[in-house]
């Protein structure tokens, strides 16, 4: 077989990295593993939501409602936004693609800060676009100075993410609303908010209230995280009439299933028990983050459900004794880890490999 006879794909495709499935921890010796690794909840799904989505399971030989009617009208009492300037996909993922397919081709510019989500580099190239990456400051953070210089007419979406996945700070709304008013109107400025549950900083920005008088202003959130959700995938989107008309144009018939629709109407009802959960999460936060300052890690500040170790050169060989006390953490080699907060056993072992760590 010649190069002539082998299926070809749109060239932006050829250096994306094919997603490699983790291997789960485990031990020989059949103590508990804990999984650190992917920001989920770590509580068992609320009795009434999984009889809720259980009940939804009935119907699996019938579509979903399409239009997802319940889940946004719930979403829109919630939040005070109509019914209009609201979408649902499967996870917010499935939406930043959409919007990046609506929005880019080749040739077209996306900055964001780095390191930030793995998704974002990944879900620019498909469409064909350049990401431009806009290193962050010594503490974490985004550099709002140099991502308005890194601007040019050929940037049409930014992407922000806050609190900052994996490093954890938030974006205060000071800040973004002085870049903002240095983006032209006609580029699209995407705040990804997974974690917003889990901050506890009051001069963080909110993007459902910042989007109201912004037309090129779009929020992601999603019930992944706070709502523990993950499997489901939901997310949501607020923004303006034509964002939305444009996501809905790029989305997948029928994404959002039955079960996952009312697993998200019934989370929204049972939403104060939940966010007891996320309380108990924070003060996890508070205690891991404490402990890891007192063993002397510089570790920045966090508001999300994980916590970064600058760990440089030494990632790979602490995910690895991580991995040998039994909890999987996620690696960016060269750089440092993403640690997810999980339930106290779990965390407690993780903070002895930190303990022991010789720097
Ligand atoms: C987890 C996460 C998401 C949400 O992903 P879903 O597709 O909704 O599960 C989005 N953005 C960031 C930064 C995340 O960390």
């Amino acid at each position: 077989m010649t190069a002539h006879d082998e299926v070809r794909f749109r060239s932006c495709l050829d250096d994306v990295a094919a997603y490699k499935p983790g291997k789960p921890p485990e031990r020989a010796d059949g103590r508990p593993t804990y999984k650190l690794s992917s920001n989920e909840n770590p509580y068992p799904p609320l009795p009434g939501v999984l009889a809720a989505a259980t009940e939804a399971a009935a119907s699996m030989n019938r579509y979903p409602d399409m239009g997802a009617l319940e889940l946004l009208e719930t979403l829109s009492a919630r939040f005070d936004v109509p019914v209009s300037d609201l979408a649902v996909a499967t996870g917010s993922v499935a939406l930043l693609y959409h919007l990046l397919q609506a929005s880019c081709a080749e040739g077209d510019e996306v900055v964001y800060a780095w390191r930030s989500f793995e998704a974002y580099p990944i879900a620019v190239q498909l469409t064909g676009a350049t990401s431009v990456q806009v290193p962050l400051t010594d503490d974490a953070r985004h550099d709002f100075k140099a991502m308005a210089a890194a601007l040019t007419d050929r940037t049409r979406v930014v992407l922000v993410c806050t609190p900052n996945n994996p490093t954890g700070p938030v974006v205060h709304r000071d800040e973004l609303v002085s870049f903002l008013d240095a983006v032209p109107r006609n580029v699209l400025v995407v705040i990804d908010e997974a974690y917003r549950e889990f901050v506890r900083e009051p001069a963080t920005v909110d993007g459902v209230e910042l989007y109201r008088d912004r037309p090129n202003v779009v929020v992601l959130r999603t019930f992944s995280k706070a709502y523990g959700l993950a499997g489901f995938r939901v997310g949501y989107a607020v923004g303006h009439a034509p964002v939305i008309t444009a996501i809905r144009k790029c989305a997948l018939p029928f994404g959002v299933s039955e079960i996952a629709q009312t697993a998200a109407v019934a989370s929204l009802k049972a939403e104060a028990e939940l966010l007891e959960r996320v309380e108990a999460l924070v003060a996890e936060r508070t205690r891991v983050v404490g402990e890891l300052r007192a063993a002397g890690w510089d570790v920045p500040e966090t508001h999300a459900n994980f916590v970064w170790m600058p760990l440089g050169d030494d990632t790979v060989a602490f995910a690895e004794a991580a991995q040998a006390e039994g909890v999987s953490i996620r690696p960016f080699p060269g750089d440092g880890a993403r640690v997810t907060i999980g339930e106290p056993e779990a965390n407690d072992l993780f903070l002895g490999v930190a303990r022991s760590w010789r720097r």
